[in-house]
């Protein structure tokens, strides 16, 4: 995904963990899946990543040097 460095730079980080870590877009970045711009960016760290949603989301992947990368969307009220 060439925009990676890109959402790194400009999203702010949230939660790092020895699973995954997770972006918070707060400058309305677009999901380079749907276009639409994206709340979270979650980037898996391990081969088995188990995420806990606690609310309905829609979803977009993609792969980053071979790690699973999740883009949240909450769906519209
Ligand atoms: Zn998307």
């Amino acid at each position: 995904m060439e925009q990676f460095e890109k959402f790194v730079t400009s999203t702010t980080l949230r939660e790092d963990n020895e699973s995954l870590k997770l972006y918070q877009n707060t400058v309305a970045l677009t999901c380079p899946a749907c276009g639409e711009p994206f709340d979270d960016m979650v980037v898996c760290k391990q081969e088995y990543t188990s995420l806990n949603q606690t609310m309905p989301l829609d979803l977009c992947t993609t792969v980053h040097e071979g790690r699973p990368v999740l883009f949240t969307h909450k769906p519209d009220e």
